[in-house]
């Protein structure tokens, strides 16, 4: 290209889109030499940074993202051999003047100080009360390497980065790289990493403590890529009960995603680093994936759903090392390519990999959570506008990990599969270590499908909402189908289409029959269908490949109130299990209704997922939808079931369900001395002793529940627990007293208390907002609204979500209902906090219609 030269655009906090359009064009071949020291008690890190980059065309400035938080602190900056005594900062940003950037290499030298503390900052620190240690991780995604040393944090700008470590001798540390060097120097160690492969900034990663490392070796052979599992000390034991399963998965991803993309693993090797109280389930930083420690080793005696999303989580992420990492997109408006992506690759995988988890089934469930959020105000297109990284973690919700893979599988049901892996591949192998946006993909399935598909990534990719799709049948005199269409309608009004190829079923006498219909408009017609015999049931979404709202017709919904329990295969029958729950939301069908079908299919139930979406639904219907006098009713119906359920069920994964789903459920006296039987060790769940962490939630329902009994037990388990995730669950537990002193005071405390980890914050959230105390935190629905703007700025991402879901979630009433309205109303806030509460009060005005109508 031409000289790329013109001044950098306006700046302002944060990395705008402009910024960051011009630095990728007037920048490249990014290095990063950083050298680290990490000493105990760990209360910063202090080192060195030397930056090269290549500045094509005539010299501009030199704009690099910097936004330390208090503590951090640069020295003795150098650019190209030039001292530079106050350096120039901007909006965020450490500006190096054009006139000493030269045109090709620059090298920029600093030394820098970063703090690390236990919430707060982007690199953590963990301490392990079991046993004293200090661990510390980081954790960049989306931008915040640039709190930590001045970087260009654009995902697009890559970057290969030599990492040197210095640590306390007894320690291990982890980085994308493999070691090349170690050194001990007296109480220290100098590990130093290889170079990298280039990466995006957000996707670079160190963790150091002294972990212990498990590997696959065998008479020292180790597979490549090599992979090894990283775990804290104290945790040794248990994780050498799980490594050979976990690394085992691992390997047959690894093989599984080089076959599927047509490209071998991308980095030299492939770390699993389990942390202790991660935010989230993983992240895929390039060779260095880390995952939380609780999602890997099961806290209590895992039900195959755990299970299969510790599969599913592995696959995620390592489907990620190509997807995302490998191939990164341009922007954060693109999350939902790597996520949408990473949730398809880990169904696939989970499918042909662990093949008795029922991975579409889960992958049914995803979609689900992608309609909660689709079908309300709040929802955004897959493709999300970003015009300033700052408000990147918004991004992360429902519609980019649910929907986009749901959108992703409908894409490969339009083209053909063969279509859609050609185009894959095609895709990763052009933008390999490097970058690339969505039109890039849409233009690979094109070509590999010689279709053309502008209407339908502008449909999918830039639109927000979801179809609706019924169902007409007119039957002729001679009792036979005269015609049969398909219509859709947009679920947030208005006259949008999408294009879709759907699966129809048509059930009456004999085997169901399905037929393939391509709905490009707004309605279609299934001419094969005509003078076939009338059916009992019509179900348009078989095979769950397209994404909508299917809605049964009445006389369907009616058949397949009737027939479901007896319909053979246990995907369809989850499906429409599924389809009338909908109907329940959509205040169509009583919520008595549901629990009664519920509870009469659920010990027929072979899949145990469909078991705990029946018992999950249950509960929801139980304790949301019903009046109080029903509950009361109901109840010991539904305990009565659950009990025998996690007595009885001869699978162990089905009895696990039914327990957590007792002790979330029970009310009664009956019940409580049951959970109290349950903690004595008079009654059992045969097969699943209880762990810490169970016990922890008995007492929590008993403490919710103001058993006179539940303090002692409190304090009991407290003593007999004081690791830090007895701690936790402690901590948690205690958020479920009742009273709204206890609750003013737990809210204060997320607020104030510093050293609080957000991992206690959001393990509390639930019991907080436990739905018969309503009384007590309807109060608080205002004061948590009005904290959005601060948690959005200082927390994690999904803690927004997670935030609003159970301040909202834990409300039924019309009372709060007019709350949170009014607060949108008089607030001003930022678009993307305003979807967010308009996402999560859906269900609450859902719950207040049903309860209208059937309470
Ligand atoms: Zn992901």
């Amino acid at each position: 290209m031409a000289n790329a030269a013109l001044a950098a655009p306006p700046l302002e906090p944060g990395v705008s889109r402009e910024l960051a359009r011009w630095r990728a064009k007037a920048y490249g071949d990014v290095r990063y030499d950083l050298a680290l020291a990490v000493r105990v008690p760990v209360t910063k890190l202090e080192g060195r940074l030397e930056l090269r980059v290549a500045v094509r065309g005539k010299p501009v400035d030199l704009v690099l993202d910097w936004r330390p938080p208090p503590g951090g602190r640069l020295a003795a900056v150098e650019v190209n051999g030039t001292a530079i005594e106050r350096p120039r900062i901007v909006h965020e940003h450490l500006v190096i003047p054009a006139r000493i950037v030269r045109t090709g290499d620059n090298v920029v030298r600093l030394a820098l100080e970063s703090p690390v503390a236990t919430a707060g900052t982007a690199v953590t620190l963990y301490r392990d009360r079991e046993d004293g240690s200090e661990y510390v991780y980081s954790l960049f995604v989306p931008s915040d390497a640039s709190t930590v040393f001045p970087c260009f944090d654009q995902p697009d700008l890559k970057a290969r980065f030599t990492l040197a470590l210095e640590v306390p001798r007894a320690w291990e540390a982890v980085s994308n790289a493999g070691v090349i060097d170690t050194a001990v120097d007296g109480a220290t160690k100098r590990l130093a990493f290889r170079p990298t492969e280039p990466i995006s900034t957000y996707l670079f990663a160190f963790a150091a403590g002294p972990f212990e490392i498990l590997d696959e070796r065998e008479d020292g052979v180790a597979p490549q890529p090599e992979a090894r599992l990283f775990v804290r000390k104290s945790r040794l034991t248990r994780a050498k009960r799980e490594a050979y399963e976990v690394l085992m998965l691992h390997r047959r991803a690894v093989d599984w995603f080089a076959g599927y993309f047509g490209f071998p693993f991308p980095f030299p090797k492939h770390d699993l680093v389990l942390v202790p109280e991660f935010p989230y389930g993983g992240m895929e930083h390039a060779g260095a994936t880390f995952l939380r420690e609780d999602s890997v080793l099961f806290p209590s005696a895992p039900a195959a759903a755990d299970r299969l999303r510790r599969a599913q989580l592995l696959f995620h992420e390592t489907s990620h090392q190509w997807f995302g990492d490998l191939v990164t997109m341009r922007w954060f408006d693109d999350l939902w390519l790597k996520e949408g992506f990473a949730n398809l690759m880990a169904a696939k995988a989970t499918a042909a990999i662990t093949p008795e988890y029922g991975a579409w089934n889960a992958f049914h469930q995803l979609k689900v959570s992608a309609y909660r959020t689709d079908a309300t105000q709040g929802t955004t297109p897959i493709w999300q506008r970003l015009p300033n990284l700052s408000a990147a973690k918004s991004a992360y919700g429902n519609i980019v990990y649910s929907k986009a893979p749901a959108v992703l599988r409908q894409a490969e049901f339009y083209l053909g599969a063969e279509a859609f892996q050609r185009a894959v591949q095609g895709f990763v192998h052009s933008h390999a270590y490097g970058a690339a946006d969505w039109g890039d993909l849409v233009r690979a399935f094109e070509g590999a499908s010689g279709r053309k598909l502008d209407a339908w990534a502008g449909a999918w990719v830039k639109r927000r909402g979801m179809p609706v799709v019924r169902t007409t049948l007119r039957t002729g005199s001679d009792g036979r189908i005269a015609r049969l269409a398909l219509a859709q309608t947009p679920a947030l009004g208005g006259d949008d289409v999408w294009p879709m190829r759907t699966e129809l079923l048509v059930a009456g006498e004999g085997a169901p029959r399905t037929t393939p219909v391509a709905l490009e408009g707004r309605t279609a017609t299934v001419p094969e269908l005509a003078g076939a015999p009338a059916p009992r049931y019509i179900f348009a979404n078989h095979g769950d490949y397209a994404y909508g709202r299917f809605v049964l017709d009445d006389a369907s919904r009616a058949a397949v109130l009737a027939d479901v329990g007896g319909i053979a295969d246990p995907f369809l029958r989850a499906l429409l299990l599924d389809t009338l729950w909908d109907e329940v939301r959509d205040a169509r069908l009583a919520p008595l209704t549901y629990i009664d079908l519920a509870l009469a299919q659920a010990p027929r139930e072979t899949e145990e997922l469909t078991v705990a979406s029946l018992v999950g639904r249950t509960q929801t219907a139980l304790r949301w939808y019903l009046s109080e006098a029903q509950r009361a009713q109901a109840a010991p119906r539904v305990e009565a079931a659950f009990v025998a359920g996690m007595t009885d069920a001869a699978d162990i994964g089905q009895r696990i369900t039914y327990f957590r789903a007792f002790v979330g459920t029970a009310t009664t006296a009956e019940a409580r001395a049951t959970l109290k039987a349950l903690l004595a060790g008079t009654r059992e769940v045969p097969g699943a002793a209880l762990s810490s962490r169970d016990r922890f939630r008995i007492i929590e329902r008993l403490l919710a529940l103001r058993d006179p009994e539940a303090e002692a037990l409190l304090a009991a388990q407290s003593q007999a627990d004081r690791s830090d995730n007895g701690r936790r669950y402690a901590y948690a537990a205690a958020a479920a007293r009742p009273d709204a002193e206890a609750k003013q005071r737990v809210f204060a405390g997320w607020l104030e208390d510093p050293a609080l980890a957000e991992s206690w914050i959001e393990e509390s959230l639930a019991p907080f907002n436990t739905v018969e105390h309503q009384p007590a935190t309807v109060l608080l629905v205002a004061p948590a609204l009005r904290e959005l703007p601060k948690l959005k700025r200082e927390r994690k991402i999904f803690f927004v979500n997670n935030w609003l879901a159970a301040f909202l979630g834990g409300q039924t009433s019309p009372e709060a209902l007019t709350t949170a309205k009014r607060f949108l109303r008089e607030t001003k806030l930022d678009p993307d906090l305003r979807r967010k509460v308009l996402e999560q009060l859906d269900g609450l005005e859902r719950t207040v219609r049903i309860r209208r109508k059937y309470g």
